[in-house]
């Protein structure tokens, strides 16, 4: 789904766009760093800087990303890749290990030509996620030898990992996360330079997010309890109008995507 991020006015129209009519958005932690800061005051030109007491208070810089989540066709990636996002997923775990390596190794030179940054996912998480379905809680782990190869063939920036979190709701039984595997798994990636994703952190605990962080986790997937919060608004039946209604589903999204900004520690970093 798209969030609605307040955009500094020097970020690309064409970002602004994609982010407007992308199903697949997601928020999460910013990985750019400062190789790949959109614009600085540096590059502008006399004719087009603005001296900052100009500047719309609505225009100031907000250090966000946009990212585009679940690549899993190369046609699909090959056509964002000219959109202009900071960064994509190459979604591979479909294939069989061989195959998720060479598809990944190809969108990534690709992407890194155009200097965006690139998540890919070993193993395969279980659950629903927009059109994605896979047997219920079949979760076919990351395996730690296969990520080593996968890492170093393919050159990414970020690996989503498999171990026990899956896309959609926990079983009533709650979450099994397999922090060993985790810990293993950061292990192998900061050695490598890449960080770790958590795909599946709608329902996660206050305790397991933290835990996860200290195991090395930097960029979480909230999805279902996002989309959950637009149609519990949208469902409310003293909401007639569409327009309150619009409205106020996407304040309902707000109001958790901030929850999740302050539980992963994001809040306050714009600034
Ligand atoms: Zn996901």
């Amino acid at each position: 789904m798209a969030m609605e991020f307040k955009t500094k006015a020097t970020m690309q129209q064409k970002k602004k766009e994609a982010q407007d009519t992308q199903p697949n958005l997601r928020i999460g932690e910013n990985l750019r760093n400062e190789e790949w800061e959109i614009e600085s005051t540096e590059n502008q030109t006399s004719e087009n800087r603005r001296e900052p007491q100009e500047q719309n208070k609505e225009d100031d810089e907000v250090p966000i990303t946009v990212h585009f989540d679940h690549g899993n066709s190369k046609q699909e990636l090959l056509e964002v890749l000219e959109m202009g996002f900071d960064s994509l997923m190459v979604d591979g775990s479909h294939l069989p290990f061989k195959d998720n390596v060479s598809y990944t190794k190809y969108i990534s030179s690709l992407a890194h030509s155009k200097k965006m940054l690139v998540e890919a996912e070993l193993g395969r998480l279980s659950g629903t996620e927009d059109d994605l379905t896979v047997e219920d809680y079949e979760t076919k782990l990351t395996d730690i030898n296969q990520a080593y190869e996968f890492i170093d063939t393919t050159a990414i920036d970020a690996l989503a990992v498999c171990m026990g979190n899956v896309h959609g709701k926990y079983p009533p039984s709650g979450p099994n996360l397999r922090l060993d595997l985790l810990k293993d798994l950061y292990g192998l990636c900061s050695k490598k330079g890449v960080h770790v994703v958590l795909h599946g952190a709608s329902g996660l605990s206050k305790e397991i997010i933290e835990e996860c962080i200290k195991l090395g986790v930097r960029k979480f997937n909230v999805n279902t309890e996002v989309r959950k919060a637009y149609m519990d608004a949208l469902s409310s039946p003293n909401k007639k109008d569409l327009i309150y209604v619009m409205t106020s589903a996407k304040e309902a999204m707000k109001a958790v995507i901030a929850e999740k900004m302050c539980l992963f520690g994001s809040a306050g970093k714009a600034c």
